[in-house]
């Protein structure tokens, strides 16, 4: 009975539509580069999306967590404590951006043995940290066609991505931040948002709205609720974007 009726669930779960009669969409964050930026944005951050129940990845720069661990620990206990964060591995050192004759670099442009080591090191934090679904995101979105074998190689479960993995060599969950909150970058915009996010609610799919908290400041935040608010009103579904991870 039990069986019978969790899948006719499963199957109304499927047949949910959207206004327009699409798959409903669904939304999670992705904040950027915690350990580095403001300690008190990070906070205020955290205490705005618990507040409106978002599911959000946090991105740790390994480096500048370890640097700043004081003034970090206390968010990071909080993170582990609450359901609606995970945390994901976002590379070492955050070096990374593009040269001037106009190629990318970072950490995850680089031999195979090299960004397993990385990723292996990444991975190991976040299973001392509580996780066991391991997420990746290089920094600047900056890795080459090595990447996704090195994630597969280092077991990997998720993999938030720029640009299609061509090779199809990581079979985990792979989810392009197609939503833009900030724009540009690092400045939150209700209204380009808006513009998108009407397009999102009739296309429906998995949406990863990228944000870097750490550089807001009370404009921004304002402008970021507004952005929340308006979703909440218009019964977006947030949840997690990827199955287990
Ligand atoms: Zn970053």
């Amino acid at each position: 009975m039990r069986a019978l009726l969790s899948s006719l669930i499963a199957v109304f779960a499927l047949l949910s539509v959207n206004a327009h009669g699409g798959p409903v969409p669904v939304y999670a964050i992705k904040a950027d580069d915690f350990g580095r930026g403001s300690p008190d944005a990070w906070d205020h951050f955290l205490r705005l999306t618990a507040q409106y129940n978002v599911p959000v990845y946090v991105g740790v720069v390994l480096d500048d967590i370890q640097q700043n661990s004081d003034a970090f620990a206390g968010m990071l206990a909080h993170i582990q404590r609450h359901p609606k964060y995970r945390l994901f591995y976002h590379g070492h050192t955050h070096n990374c951006g593009t040269d001037e004759s106009g190629r990318k670099f970072g950490e995850f442009i680089a031999p195979l043995s090299a960004q397993e080591m990385l990723l292996d090191q990444g991975k190991a934090w976040l299973a001392a940290h509580g996780e066991t679904q391991y997420v990746f995101n290089a920094p600047c979105g900056a890795s080459d066609k090595r990447t996704a074998l090195a994630l597969a190689n280092t077991g990997y479960h998720a993999w938030f991505y720029p640009k299609k993995d061509r090779d199809g060599l990581f079979e985990g969950c792979k989810i392009r931040y197609t939503a833009k909150v900030e724009n540009p970058t690092f400045n939150p915009n209700f209204k380009t948002f808006g513009q998108q996010f009407k397009y999102l609610q009739s296309r429906g799919g998995e949406h990863l709205l990228q944000v870097h908290p750490g550089a807001w400041g009370g404009a921004k935040f304002a402008e970021f609720e507004r952005i929340l608010k308006s979703m909440t009103h218009h019964s977006a579904s947030f949840n997690w974007v990827c199955k287990g991870a």
